[in-house]
């Protein structure tokens, strides 16, 4: 009895429409909040589509306009955002297996029809971006947003299952030798008056941290000292590359995750970003069905198919010498000639992987004049245990390799490169003590997005793009 009164003095708690979508308990009370997408109907009842963002589907809202004020069904419009009190029954109509018959509605905003930028036509990609903070309202985007938490959320259960741990690697760096790109200074000087030695140059001993900072551009030397100690790490965090590369595949910030395993050589690196990316692609066909397939039919076609191929076959692997060759005989001209000794560029990345093999391709064992410092030597005195990732669509999705772990190597290539040994003395001090073979990669999670989504443009997989002349939002 009380329990009666109760549920009668309460307001029916908030379902979330994709719950609502897949129940069975028909009938009963319900209610449900969102924004509008459509309304549609005559002069007896209106059809409402509602969507709350937890699903790409709508839930339809049927109200018998005799039951309501006029002005109130009037205010019901594209992009309004309301609560629906009513009742869950069983569709008569076709495309839907539950619809609400609607009892209560109460409006918590309007959307004026004039000026409201998402009506129902379609919209290009282009313009949405210059509308981030409402094209979440989109279905392409809402789909979009849907997957990328799924895949971080993917990403934190594949390494918590495998006894790695999540290590927060600084944002701020003091070490200019992470060898990855341009970066972004931190400094709180006085731009127009900074403090000046007596050389005349800029005095950053006067500067918040006593010394020059940047923006990281990769986690990775940190997650090296965390390795040598817990075994398996990884990042999972913002990076930052002042580069002005204005190309459908580059953020000025982008999130990157980078594992790093003591006692893993290149090989064991290898079958890891394998088995990681297959894990991620997997998960995202069985977890985000609905959205994969809407963005199969708006956007890309063979987006589902290409996805399963990649999780069933295995990757290619090749030397960085064996890819040359591949090129060098390859019926194509590139607009960048090849030869060894010069780094691959996308063209060629995309030859390899499109052309070539048709599925993904992992080169390794890079010349050492084209790599980062770090990267271990090879006996042949030329090339190091690097590894690169290229997949269809996208070239370099992850970067890798062992790294160095003798101390002499490693302190003659620091010396070789010109990097200031009085920087690094606490990345060589691993290397000092308990030194051990170890490896890892870098994945730059929003190529990531870009292959599972199938979308081309890597502006549209983050929610606020950050690139050379735009940081809006
Ligand atoms: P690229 O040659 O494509 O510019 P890179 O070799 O400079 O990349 P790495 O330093 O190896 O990149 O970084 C590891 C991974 O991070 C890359 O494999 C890629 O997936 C991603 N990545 C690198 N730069 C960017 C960027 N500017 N925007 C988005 N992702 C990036
Ligand atoms: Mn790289």
């Amino acid at each position: 009895m009380i329990l009666i009164i109760l549920h009668t003095l309460m307001e029916q708690r908030r379902s979330f429409i994709k719950d609502l979508l897949q129940s069975t308990d028909v009938d009963r009370d319900i209610n449900a909040k969102g924004w509008v997408r459509t309304k549609r109907g005559n002069k007896q009842v209106a059809f409402v589509a509602l969507n709350d963002g937890s699903t790409i589907n709508n839930i339809q809202i049927v109200i018998d306009i005799a039951n309501f004020d006029e002005d109130q069904i009037k205010n019901i419009t594209t992009g309004a955002s309301i609560s629906v009190n009513g009742t869950l029954v069983k569709s008569m109509g076709k495309g839907q297996s539950v619809e609400i018959q609607a009892k209560e509605i109460k409006i918590y905003g309007t959307a004026d029809p004039e000026t409201y930028p998402l009506q129902k036509k379609g919209h290009t990609l282009e313009f949405l971006r210059e509308i981030a903070h409402l094209r979440f309202r989109t279905n392409t985007f809402g789909a979009i947003f849907r997957i990328r938490h799924a895949m971080s959320f993917a990403v934190h259960k594949y390494f918590n299952d495998r006894n790695f741990y999540y290590l927060h690697t600084p944002i701020v760096t003091g070490s200019d030798a992470e060898g990855a790109g341009e970066m972004f200074r931190v400094s709180t000087l006085d731009m127009k008056n900074p403090p000046k030695t007596e050389d005349g140059e800029i005095d950053f001993s006067e500067d918040f941290f006593g010394k020059e900072t940047n923006l990281t551009v990769s986690g990775q030397l940190e997650a090296e000292l965390g390795a040598t100690a817990l075994s398996n790490v990884y990042t999972f965090g913002p990076t930052f590359r002042a580069e002005n590369s204005n190309t459908p595949r580059h953020l000025a910030e982008f999130w990157m995750i980078e594992p790093e395993m003591a006692f893993y050589d290149i090989d064991d690196d290898m079958d890891l970003a394998e088995d990681f990316l297959k894990y991620l692609i997997k998960y995202a066909l069985e977890n985000c069905k609905d959205d994969l397939e809407f963005l199969n039919k708006m956007y890309d076609n063979e987006l589902i198919e290409r996805l399963n191929s990649v999780v069933e076959n295995k990757f290619e692997r090749i030397t960085y010498t064996e890819a040359i060759d591949v090129l060098l005989k390859a019926d194509q001209k590139f607009e960048f000639p090849i030869k060894w000794g010069s780094d691959l560029q996308s063209e060629h990345e995309r030859y390899l992987v499109e052309k070539y093999y048709k599925k993904p391709v992992m080169v390794s064992d890079y010349p050492k004049i084209i790599k980062a410092f770090y990267m271990k030597q090879n006996d042949d005195g030329k090339t190091v245990r690097a590894l690169d990732v290229l997949f269809p669509r996208i070239g370099e999705i992850i970067g890798g390799s062992q790294r160095e772990e003798v101390y002499e190597k490693l302190l003659d290539r620091i010396k070789e490169m010109g990097i200031p040994e009085k920087d690094m003395w606490w990345y060589l001090e691993t290397r000092k003590f308990g030194t051990v073979p170890h490896s890892g990669f870098g994945l730059g999670f929003e190529r990531l997005i870009l292959f599972v989504t199938g979308m081309s443009n890597i502006r549209d997989v983050i929610p606020f793009p950050r690139t050379p002349k735009n940081a809006e939002f």
